[in-house]
């Protein structure tokens, strides 16, 4: 079976793991430390929090951005649950905005209706979280425009997005938000088993970051709250936090993955260019790209319109199956699934996602794809289409 997706472990990314079972730290040391230097200095961003997740790293970018009870987050419909849920453990209100019919990113048009209709009811969100499907970066310049407009705070979800770039910025430089958010999921653009990070240049989201990440404890005696007493204070709690820590184990994998991340990018936007080529042909409609955006491809999401290529979205996956490819569906629209229908959203509420989610295939893009699948999977498409 060719995968959609799957990690690319070499041999130093196993010795560096076996490296820090030989050392002093396994939990947070000097490696995770490290890793977050090194990501900072790819994104070009002043600071990188490295968390056990993506959804903790949103989790935490949300409550230091006071994000709480009776706020409004909003995030694409076409995304990971994680994207909306982390405004839910905020005991904050989430909602979405629906897509692009081209580049399946959150829309600006829609996103401006949104805000507009927004500040006459007077229910402004607090945050947008906007998603960079599949690797592709939203247009942050005019997100961060309207982010002055209307006084919202933005956290890129480039979960999918390590290594891509939005004009001449490395995206998670945060030149357009607050916080950007990576997962090192086995199946996104470099992998620590798992694990997440959050960039940002402000010294205040990043500290607070810090402290939510472990327990909400203070270390520094500069910054205990005073005692009267003299016990032996060597921590304070002084938020409530969560032990969301990456694991230095987890931080080595990392940072050897890091090191190859570029050329990791390289042969994801070959693969792309190649299958570019064959979606024309086959009227097979591919993710829009622009000239200012360079994807990292972590997905290569094909839409297939039956009136264009002849065969349903379901015709195909299941063909693809049958012939050993197993390409995958990214996303079922966050407002239908069932808890989120009981949140009050129905079918309907996002046509755009919801006809996306009907149409959309993920074909196998991954580093070690090879040359001969990629030209397999192509030519069963044209079979898939011709009989
Ligand atoms: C994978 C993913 C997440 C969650 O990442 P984890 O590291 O698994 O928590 C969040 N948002 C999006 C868009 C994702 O694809």
């Amino acid at each position: 079976m060719i995968p959609y997706s799957r990690q690319q472990i070499d041999r130093n990314d196993i010795k560096s793991v076996i490296k820090v079972l030989k050392s002093d730290y396994l939990t947070q040391g000097p490696i995770v430390k490290t890793f977050e230097e090194s990501i900072a200095e790819y994104c070009d961003s002043k600071y990188a929090v490295a968390t056990n997740s993506a959804t903790s790293a949103l989790h935490i970018a949300c409550l230091a951005l006071g994000v709480k009870k009776g706020d409004i987050v909003w995030t694409s419909a076409n995304s990971f649950v994680a994207s909306a849920n982390c405004a839910l453990y905020c005991g904050a209100t989430i909602d979405f905005v629906d897509i692009d019919p081209l580049t399946f990113n959150m829309s600006i048009e829609l996103l401006k209706k949104k805000l507009e209709q927004a500040l006459e009811s007077n229910c402004l969100p607090r945050v947008i979280i906007p998603v960079h499907f599949a690797g592709r970066s939203c247009d942050m310049k005019q997100i961060y425009e309207l982010s002055i407009k209307y006084g919202f705070s933005v956290i890129e979800d480039a979960s999918h997005a390590l290594g891509g770039r939005f004009t001449d910025y490395p995206v998670g430089n945060c030149k357009y938000s607050d916080v950007t958010i990576f997962s090192f999921h086995p199946v996104k653009i470099i992998t620590t088993g798992e694990g997440g990070a959050a960039t940002t240049n402000s010294p205040k989201i990043a500290n607070k970051m810090i402290k939510l990440r472990s327990h909400g404890i203070e270390r520094d005696l500069d910054h205990f709250e005073p005692r009267a007493t003299n016990e032996i204070w060597n921590y304070q709690q002084i938020h409530l936090g969560f032990n969301y820590r990456m694991s230095d184990i987890n931080a080595a994998l990392g940072l050897s993955q890091l090191s190859k991340l570029d050329k990791f990018i390289t042969k994801r936007n070959n693969i792309a260019q190649k299958y570019n080529g064959a979606m024309q042909r086959l009227g097979i409609i591919p993710q829009k790209m622009s000239e200012n955006i360079y994807s990292s491809y972590h997905l290569y999401p094909a839409r297939f319109k039956e009136s264009e290529f002849g065969k349903t979205q379901k015709v195909v996956f299941y063909r693809l199956k049958s012939a050993g490819i197993e390409a995958n569906i990214h996303y079922i629209p966050i407002h239908r699934h069932p808890y989120f229908e009981k949140l009050g959203f129905k079918e309907g509420d996002f046509p755009e996602s919801e006809s996306f989610f009907k149409e959309v295939i993920s074909l196998p893009v991954f580093p070690s794809l090879k040359n001969s699948q990629q030209s397999y999977i192509i030519k069963i498409l044209e079979e898939i289409r011709d009989t």
